[in-house]
């Protein structure tokens, strides 16, 4: 029997995948282990890479088979396998073949320079010579926007890429909610008296440190035998097969929280991949369904259970044996506050759990004004300080922690790249409560360091399908309803009136 189209396209998405996974083992290698003199050849390797994965997705022969595959599985159950292959692969092909070749040489190059360029500008403090940069990056952006058709709004077709389904129309209202609630819950608890936390600014061996939270994230079902943490700068998750997903991390010598944070965050990236069905290797199915689905994996590990005092009432004992001379006079109740101090900042990625969503918000809004043309790039300096001030209520005294802080803009188009990080914290809360729902003997397991109930509802309902499952199919199989903010608002509202009880 002659194989079937479907069998063709699988074999040619594999070749894919697999270099793309070659490109990602570059990559993972370049952040960790790669000396510096490696940069310019990496460079090269890894962008040849990602032509060829690119050449390859949007190869004409892969639209003839896309063609015989769609009919040869019109009768297979549309949530079954084949159909969720075929539906997947041909959103990705049309996204991708959408855009000339041209113009996807031009985007790289204005952003390769444009990188190079922060990378300086950033230190000094420079924003004026960013200024003409991003210009050209907002209208490349608009550009890039278009060839996906008509939308409603310009940045839809920009956060489809990373969140499927989602547009400005449902996140806007959304984000206003958060803001409503979010700001005047921060100042609330601002005006409170801090509880202590001098002892996490002691010194702590980062060794000890990666080693403690390398111990809690295998408890909580990150599989080390197909995986690995490591230490970077910027800590992230990637996978080159669902056998081989690997996590690293950070951390400070006089800041324990750091290393404790992002080893738990990234453990619920690693786990989202190693929970894919095995029969989902080597295809454009074995990813995270959604950049917000993601998050809300990672975002549950690292404060719903990292930052909260079930699992300290259970971890505190592990973490005073590791650190016995530093945290002698520490007890586990004032380790939880000290872990949930609000502090609002400058930085993002130092946020604090509460007052994280509001520099995200910011981010959000800024591009939308730059995309639709109400905000112009020359005013967006003073712009940012002045939203950072009415929202989060504090202003940065440079650009370098104002605007040009986060690499998103510098290295890749303009929107898209933030509403993932709230959604993700969103969807958290949503998920926790359909998972507690179910099975009400979770956090009494998590004060008694069993993760295993949860780990399981996580992979079976969420893990195992991949991009299978469309975001917005998935929230509401899992979740019981659509995206909705207020589980999150309750569980803000409640930790914090609690910690600080005369903000309530
Ligand atoms: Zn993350």
């Amino acid at each position: 029997m002659a194989e079937s189209a479907f069998e063709h396209l699988r074999a040619r998405l594999a070749d894919v995948v697999d270099i793309r996974g070659a490109e990602y083992l570059l990559k993972w290698d370049q952040s960790t282990y790669m000396p510096p003199g490696g940069a310019p050849a990496r460079a090269r390797q890894r962008a040849l890479l990602s032509q060829l994965a690119h050449e390859r997705l949007v190869d004409p022969e892969v639209g003839r088979l896309l063609e015989r595959a769609e009919r040869e599985v019109a009768d297979e159950p549309p949530d079954g396998f084949e159909a969720a292959f075929v539906r997947v692969a041909r959103r990705d092909f049309e996204r991708e073949a959408a855009i000339p070749p041209a113009f996807t040489r031009a985007f790289g190059a204005h952003t390769a320079a444009t990188y190079q360029t922060w990378t300086e500008a950033r230190p000094a403090d420079d924003v004026a010579r960013m200024l003409p940069l991003l210009e050209r990056t907002l209208d490349m952006s608009r550009t890039l926007a278009g060839f996906q058709g008509a939308a409603e709004h310009v940045a839809d077709p920009l956060i489809a890429r990373s969140d499927f389904g989602f547009t400005v129309a449902m996140l806007r209202p959304l984000f206003a909610r958060l803001r409503a609630t979010l700001v005047p819950l921060a100042r609330r608890v601002q005006a409170c008296e801090a509880p202590r936390d001098d002892f996490v600014r002691r010194t702590y061996a980062l060794d000890e440190q990666f080693a403690f939270a390398a111990a809690r994230v295998a408890e909580f079902g990150y599989d080390m035998r197909r995986g690995r943490l490591d230490p970077t700068h910027h800590p992230f998750a990637i996978e080159f097969s669902i056998d081989d997903v690997r996590i690293t991390t950070r951390g400070r010598r006089d800041y324990l929280v750091e290393a404790l944070a992002c080893t738990f965050h990234e453990s619920g990236h690693g786990m989202y991949h190693q929970g894919l069905d095995p029969r989902l290797e080597a295809t454009l199915l074995a990813d995270g369904t959604s950049a917000g689905v993601h998050e809300s994996q990672s975002r549950m590990w690292e404060n719903r259970i990292g930052r909260s005092r079930a699992f300290w009432s259970y971890a505190f004992g592990p973490l005073q044996d590791a650190f016995p001379d530093q945290l002698a006079d520490v007890d586990a109740e004032s380790f939880y506050r000290a872990m949930n101090v609000v502090r609002p900042g400058v930085i993002r990625t130092r946020a604090d759990e509460l007052t994280y969503d509001l520099h995200v918000i910011v981010r959000f809004e800024l591009e939308l004004e730059l995309l639709e043309g109400t905000l112009a790039v020359a005013d967006l300096s003073e712009a940012w300080h002045a939203r950072y001030e009415e929202v989060v209520g504090v202003r940065a005294d440079t650009d370098r922690d104002g605007v040009l802080q986060d690499v998103h803009w510098f290295a890749g188009p303009i929107g898209g790249a933030f509403q993932g990080y709230t959604l993700g914290n969103v969807l958290a809360a949503q998920f926790w409560d359909a998972a507690v729902g179910e099975h009400p003997e979770v956090p009494d397991d998590v004060a008694r360091g069993r993760f295993d109930t949860l780990t399981r509802w996580t992979r079976e309902r969420i893990h195992r399908h991949g991009r299978a499952i469309d975001p917005l199919a998935l929230i509401e199989q899992v979740a019981g309803g659509p995206l909705d903010t207020g589980p999150y608002e309750r569980y803000l509202r409640d930790k914090y009136e609690d910690l600080y009880p005369s903000a309530g």
